[in-house]
């Protein structure tokens, strides 16, 4: 028996899915990447665990994939298995004030839900396309607030297929980053949010949002912000004072509307994309000092940033 058949005695739920070589583009908000190995959806923490023995005896590199919204995929793709969690995995529940949700569980959908059910808390999480367990990973944030302020407790997985309860300390939660990455998988979380009226509350939601369309590239192909922002400054505004939006790279172009985002405008190759991030951090270092870092994720390269 290879891995393959082994990794076909994982799915076992109705719902689950299983794929081989199945091309990443489709499942990232570039649209940019090769193959991965296999490609699975899987449902119930019990296929987690046994993903996780599988992983542990067969030694095929896993990556869990939320939705792909801050992804760069090589154009060699991932010589693995790319996760994706949906089912009792994507879950919410609300109890009062304090709300269960699994990690497949879209953002919007999260935010949306909260205002109707007038609790207060996520309201920038509207226009941030990602997956609650992306949101834990990155900290992703806007307007001000942060995924991990609402956080009490996150529950992961380790290597050894043991689910673990992290405190909110323990999950470490940094500007657009966390100590969650070293685990196996993020399964879920523990918010607690604030009671509140839901008109005040979804307009709150809708002024972000609008804020957001009008000021960011939605039409175009992207991954959101490239780079972090550095301590007290804006990423976007030292890429403008450098003079490069508009600039291209094969079908890769820094967005004219928010220098931070670059885009897939032609099928652009990942290749196209990193070298454009290494002329943005050239130009920018030359013309105000500064030393841009990506907040992209990359997956399929020899280094996982
Ligand atoms: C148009 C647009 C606007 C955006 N605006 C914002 C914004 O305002 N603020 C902001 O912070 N971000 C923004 N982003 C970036 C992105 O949406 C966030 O970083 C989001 O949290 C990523 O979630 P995801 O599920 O797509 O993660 P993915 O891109 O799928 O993955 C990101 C990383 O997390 C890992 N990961 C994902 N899920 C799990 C899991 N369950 N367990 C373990 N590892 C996991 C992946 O392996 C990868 O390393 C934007 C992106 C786009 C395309």
């Amino acid at each position: 028996m290879d891995w393959k058949d082994a990794l076909l005695n994982i799915v076992t739920q109705p719902s689950s899915r299983l794929r081989f070589e199945e091309p990443l583009a489709k499942h990232t908000y570039f649209g940019i990447g090769g193959e991965a190995a296999a490609y699975i959806e899987i449902s119930t923490v019990s296929e987690l665990a046994a993903l996780a023995r599988f992983h542990k005896q067969w030694n095929v590199p896993i990556a869990v994939i939320g939705r792909g919204s801050n992804l760069l995929v090589s154009d060699t793709g991932f010589k693995g298995i790319g996760v994706r969690l949906i089912g009792e995995l994507a879950k919410l529940e609300v109890d009062g004030d304090v709300v269960s949700v699994g990690a497949g569980l879209s953002l919007p959908r999260l935010s949306k839900t909260m205002s109707r059910r007038g609790l207060s808390g996520v309201e920038f999480a509207l226009g941030i396309p990602g997956s609650v367990g992306g949101a834990l990973i990155m900290n992703a944030g806007a307007w001000g607030s942060s995924f991990g302020d609402v956080v009490t407790n996150v529950t992961v997985m380790n290597d050894a297929a043991e689910m673990i309860e992290l405190t909110h300390a323990e999950a470490k939660f940094e500007y657009r980053h966390s100590g969650l990455d070293t685990y196996f998988c993020v399964t879920g979380a523990t918010l607690r949010l604030e009671p509140g009226d839901v008109d005040t509350i979804t307009e709150r939601m809708q002024t972000f949002y609008k804020q957001k369309v009008e000021t960011q590239p939605f039409a175009e192909e992207n991954a959101g912000c490239m780079f972090k922002n550095p301590p007290g400054d804006s990423a976007g505004r030292l890429i403008d004072i450098s003079g490069l939006k508009g600039y291209r790279i094969g079908g890769a172009e820094v967005s004219t509307v928010h220098g931070n985002f670059i885009l897939n405008i032609d099928n652009a190759t990942a290749a196209d994309v990193l070298n454009l991030v290494a002329y943005i951090q050239q130009q920018v270092r030359e013309k105000t000092g500064i030393s841009l870092q990506t907040e992209v994720k990359r997956l399929g390269f020899d280094t996982k940033v």
